[in-house]
């Protein structure tokens, strides 16, 4: 299916070595990662572990329903990082993919408001983003199939 961008299991396993090294390159050192859930969970383990960060918080943001389904705006869901674990802390925020970028928009704002630096890693990045993330893998404007929200759950 050519009208869908496909990153299988193994592919990720590149990606995500790829998108640390572009973290580590440029010299940035987070103190924690933070995975926006649940797109950002399994990219932010790899990422802990390459670029040896053991520091690791969820924040979870509702929006998409469906494919190309969204709610009106992205909701942060309970609970919220505690501010006094990142106060002054640098922070990595990771998510699959920046698509409007409206999700990690309004997890860059609440950061930005405690740590002392934010800067956001994902996977694919898309033209009509509002985000510009500062490490992105590749970009593509086609709907993205990830290895682990391809298949229906088991349940
Ligand atoms: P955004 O707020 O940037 O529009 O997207 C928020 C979330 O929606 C992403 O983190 C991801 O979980 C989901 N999403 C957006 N675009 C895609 C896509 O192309 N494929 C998949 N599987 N999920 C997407």
């Amino acid at each position: 299916d050519v009208s869908r961008e496909v990153l299988t299991w193994d592919l990720f396993g590149t990606a995500s070595r790829e998108l640390a090294t572009l973290v580590a390159d440029d010299g940035y050192r987070p103190d924690l990662v933070l995975a926006i859930a649940r797109g950002g969970l399994l990219p932010v383990g790899a990422l802990a572990y390459a670029l040896d960060v053991k520091n690791v918080a969820t924040i979870n943001v509702e929006f998409y329903t469906g494919v190309d389904e969204r709610l009106a705006v992205p909701v942060m869901l309970p609970p919220v990082p505690e501010v006094v674990d990142l106060a002054g802390s640098r922070v990595l925020i990771v998510d699959d993919v920046a698509d409007t970028g409206r999700t990690l928009e309004v997890v860059y704002d609440f950061c930005a408001a405690h740590v002392a630096e934010a800067r956001t890693a994902v996977l694919y990045e898309k033209p009509h983003s509002v985000v510009h993330c500062e490490y992105v893998w590749r970009r593509t404007d086609r709907w993205i199939n990830f290895p682990w929200s391809t298949q229906p759950p088991v349940v």
